[in-house]
């Protein structure tokens, strides 16, 4: 287990309590501390990121995060709007399979995020 230092306790913690993926100035304006600035959150977020305690989204010409909880594979639709995010069931096998069949790669990994805009904010 990894020791977190109050401050980075506390960023742990902010990311845990929402369903949305945050961007490091979301983060601060969360932080009821103020011994605690925006580049704490972000070398703490660095940190997080370099030990896989994170997930990284780029959209919006910033970048979000979000605790990356279940060590499950799994994708995401997120609303650039509203950041509604929702688990997508992983679709590539057929192109993995595919690929080192036909190509003979062989596939170490993959990535795919969905971006768009949801239900309530398409309307
Ligand atoms: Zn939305
Ligand atoms: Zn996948």
């Amino acid at each position: 287990m990894l020791r977190l230092t109050s401050h980075r306790k506390k960023v742990y913690d902010i990311l845990n309590n929402t369903n949305k993926p945050l961007s490091c100035e979301m983060i601060y304006e969360k932080v009821e501390n103020e011994n605690i600035n925006l580049s704490t959150i972000y070398r703490a977020i660095d940190y997080f990121f370099e030990n896989d305690l994170v997930l990284k989204f780029h959209f919006n010409n910033k970048s979000y995060y979000i605790l990356n909880q279940d060590h499950n594979h799994s994708h995401y639709f997120i609303c650039t709007n509203c950041l509604k995010m929702d688990k997508i069931k992983c679709n590539m096998k057929d192109i993995i399979t595919d690929l080192k069949a036909t190509k003979n790669y062989q596939i170490l990994n993959h990535e795919m995020t969905v971006y768009g805009l949801c239900d309530l904010c398409s309307n």
